[in-house]
């Protein structure tokens, strides 16, 4: 595994393997590893020639009073668990590599997709991670580009700007991995003391709940969001940020749960606000 700090040179490096007709495959991620990042490589590992992993805490997808300079970063874990998972290459450039002196171009996905959920809580949020895959894509010239479904609302973002600006790559959809006792894996986890990591436990139960309710035969939005809302507020000091029942292509609210469906939380568990969701096919 080979780590590079500058992106021309990798780029140079990754243009000469693809017109040797390798393909490359590309997880772009934040640090901080565990085990859902590593599901993403070991399955673009599987599919690609060439595993290209970046780590970058990217600044302009942090709003002013979020957690960017004390997002948990260590660089020396995760060059382990990234040769452990067959990465070729990592991408670890500085702020200054990606956000140069001069830095004027922003991509930003427009409309529905954009409006609720993190959109609505993290002005700039969407911008942020728009303009810094983009970059990330020019860069690291993948064939294909793993997302995890933990954070659903920026896989539809992507696809979105991957199909309005004619990008040329698929970007490849991954399943939420979970502890055993279904809490979503996430980075965000370690400001977690051992209360608020059972208290945690409340996101993926009131989806259990929501997905009873659906298999039970209940269709109303409102009924499912309201008992969500209740199962979480018994934890006191919890607090709310969405609960969203979507159409899981347009992120639209629904009223009547039908078709492809997305249920998705965010709460503030203490410090760090934990976000979860199920996407389900209904009748
Ligand atoms: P991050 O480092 O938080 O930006 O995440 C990098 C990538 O890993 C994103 O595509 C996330 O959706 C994905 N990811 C994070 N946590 C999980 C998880 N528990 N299961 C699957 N993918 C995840």
């Amino acid at each position: 595994m080979e780590l590079y700090t500058s992106g021309r040179e990798l780029r140079n490096l990754l243009k000469s393997l693809k017109k040797e007709g390798k393909s490359v495959g590309f997880v772009p991620t934040m640090g901080f590893l565990h085990e859902g990042h590593k599901s993403l490589m070991v399955k673009a590992r599987r599919e690609n020639d060439i595993l290209v992993a970046s780590v970058f805490v990217n600044p302009t997808q942090f709003g002013p009073g979020e957690d960017l300079e004390a997002y948990p970063r260590d660089i020396e874990r995760d060059k382990d668990l990234m040769e452990s998972a067959g990465v070729d290459y990592v991408f670890f450039p500085s702020v200054q590599e990606m956000y140069p002196t001069g830095y004027n171009t922003y991509v930003d996905v427009e409309g529905p997709l954009t409006i609720l959920m993190e959109g609505a809580s993290r002005e700039g949020h969407f911008r942020g991670v728009a303009t810094v895959v983009s970059k990330l894509f020019n860069l690291c010239v993948p064939d294909r580009a793993y997302f995890g479904m933990k954070d659903a609302q920026q896989v539809s973002v992507v696809q979105r700007m991957v199909e309005d600006m004619n990008m040329d790559l698929e970007i490849i959809p991954c399943p939420i991995v979970r502890e055993d006792d279904g809490l979503a894996l996430s980075s965000r986890n370690t400001y977690l003391d051992e209360k608020q990591r059972k208290d945690a436990l409340v996101l993926s139960r009131s989806l259990g709940r929501a997905r009873e309710m659906i298999d039970g035969g209940i269709r109303d939005a409102h009924l499912i969001h309201d008992e969500m809302k209740n199962m979480i507020n018994e934890i006191d000091y919890a607090k709310i940020d969405y609960i969203q029942i979507v159409n899981a292509r347009t992120l639209e609210p629904l009223q009547l749960v039908t078709g492809d469906v997305l249920i998705a939380v965010a709460v503030w568990v203490g410090k760090p606000k934990l976000l979860d969701n199920i996407r389900l096919e209904v009748e």
